[in-house]
């Protein structure tokens, strides 16, 4: 990429709120539902009709607004916005253009990049048309009609893909840890428009941007990014203006495709909508909300950080998820060797609820053992990997029994004993008499060979320290 010029870039995100029923009516938002059966004469525009607002997306607004820190506004406004699209029943959509419900705020990236958002506001979402089915028609399915959809417009505040991809990380993150969303982006729950502008570094004012449509994953934004500031500075280059494009993303290419020009831009005519009064936040409401506001996930992760020094890595993703950021706490909280659990929940838990697809909260570990667990690892009386392999298992196993008797019925507990120690030290030895001359002769890296042999024979019972200096002590005598 041409280091003289910079990318700037601004996001229009579309958040599906997850409320059971639609926007303005009360027809069902289940995803996946059969098309065309969650479609009453609202839905549908039928004349005479009247859109009522669903009062349960207020909390959710607010807990958005409280976390992004916007400005929420007592008394948002509805306009139309006219345009016709098969899959637009009304004719319009009704969104909120003058007089948003969210205003300003701000999400503050890893490496401390604050992007600053210019405002949110809820609109209702299109039915699907679908293209691919019959090879001469396109079908219509309504039942998306209506979804509620909260807007978010950043400012062009965004100077890379990577960042949009860090935006949209923890914007997706967050929505899920606030339940106002399922965040995702693969069923559309989250799409975004990309806007994409070219400069020369150091330039004051910004040039023509291009707006990307419909970009459906991480990704692709980054993809859309890239091909588009290659493309710009092409024109620029050549002498040329970046004319302002509404444009297409090709997931197969990769590539962007025009699909109007500002000239073409459709004028939407927007107006007050005159069946909708102001929606209407109180204090009291927002008071609410802010006595019970969720965990969020930054403050999650410098908690975790901080109070257990547990890893960045493995911070990122412990956090990943609202539902094991709580399993965490719920360990974290009242046991101890958070850490040690951290490890644990990366690279044993996470991975087992991965793969048998169980949902972690429906894990049947017990919390207590594990901690005892733990507290045998920490003491010596066994050592990490067996913890890791064969303990975790039987734990996972045996809800009911306490670490410490499975260690025992299953021969797991660490020796410290001298003369066992010796017996699998002298049998190593003895099997590998080429090996000892070696390190005799000055090969002491041979070391972790023998000790290796020791484990493998002792089943990793032996414990590491003492075997260590025993065998150093046979070796060199
Ligand atoms: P409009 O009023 O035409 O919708 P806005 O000013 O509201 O345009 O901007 C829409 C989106 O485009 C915002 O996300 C904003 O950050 C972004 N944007 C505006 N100007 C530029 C630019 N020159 N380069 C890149 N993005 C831009
Ligand atoms: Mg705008």
């Amino acid at each position: 990429m041409d280091t003289a010029y910079e990318t700037i870039i601004g996001l229009e995100v579309h958040v599906q709120l997850n409320t059971k029923s639609k926007i303005f009516c009360g027809d069902s938002t289940f995803y996946g539902s059969a098309p065309n059966t969650l479609v009453s004469a609202i839905s549908l525009a039928h004349p005479g009709t009247l859109p009522k607002i669903n009062e349960a997306l207020i909390p959710k607004v607010i807990r958005l607004g409280l976390a992004l820190e916007s400005k929420i506004n007592p008394s948002s406004t509805f306009d139309r916005k006219a345009y016709f699209y098969p899959d637009l029943p009304k004719g319009y959509q009704i969104t909120q253009d003058k007089n948003p419900v969210l205003i300003g705020g701000k999400v503050t990236l890893d490496e401390g990049i604050v992007i600053r958002l210019h405002h949110s506001h809820l609109e209702e979402d299109a039915g699907k048309s679908i293209h691919h089915l019959d090879p001469t028609k396109t079908l219509l399915d309504y039942n998306r009609a209506g979804t509620p959809l909260l807007e978010i417009v950043t400012e062009p505040d965004f100077r890379s893909g990577e960042q949009v991809e860090a935006f949209l990380y923890r914007l997706r993150q967050l929505v899920r840890y606030l339940d106002i969303s399922d965040g995702n982006m693969e069923q559309g729950s989250l799409r975004c428009d990309v806007n994409v502008s070219v400069r020369k570094k150091g330039a004051q004012n910004y040039n023509n941007r291009c707006e990307v449509k419909n970009v459906n994953s991480m990704k692709f934004a980054k993809q859309a990014i890239e091909y588009e500031t290659r493309r710009q500075i092409k024109i620029m280059e050549s002498g040329e203006i970046v004319s302002q494009n509404t444009l297409n993303f090709n997931p197969e290419t990769g590539e962007t495709t025009p699909l109007r020009s500002k000239e073409d831009a459709p004028d939407y005519r927007y107006f007050p909508d005159p069946d909708l009064p102001p929606l209407k936040i109180t204090e009291d409401e927002i008071k609410v909300q802010k006595e019970n506001l969720p965990l969020l996930p930054w403050v999650f992760e410098e908690n975790i950080m901080s109070t257990y020094a547990i890893s960045e890595s493995d911070t990122k993703i412990i956090s990943a998820e609202p539902q094991v950021a709580e399993y965490f706490l719920s360990y974290a909280q009242n046991h101890s060797h958070q850490k040690a659990f951290a490890n644990l929940l990366v690279n044993k838990i996470l991975p087992f609820c991965k793969n048998k697809k169980v949902p972690i909260q429906e894990l049947a570990l017990n919390l207590k053992h594990t901690e005892e667990m733990l507290d045998m690892v920490a003491k010596n009386i066994i050592s990490s990997s067996t913890a890791n392999q064969s303990l975790f298992e039987a734990l996972l196993f045996n809800p009911d029994t306490s670490a410490k008797i499975l260690a025992e019925q299953l021969g797991l507990i660490q020796s410290s004993d001298v003369d066992e120690l010796s017996d699998w030290i002298d049998h190593t030895l003895v099997a590998y008499p080429e090996k000892v001359k070696a390190y005799r002769g000055g090969k002491k890296g041979l070391l972790g060979f023998f000790m290796g042999e020791i484990m493998k024979i002792s089943k990793g019972k032996a414990n590491p320290k003492k075997t260590n200096a025993l065998l150093v002590k046979k070796l060199d005598a």
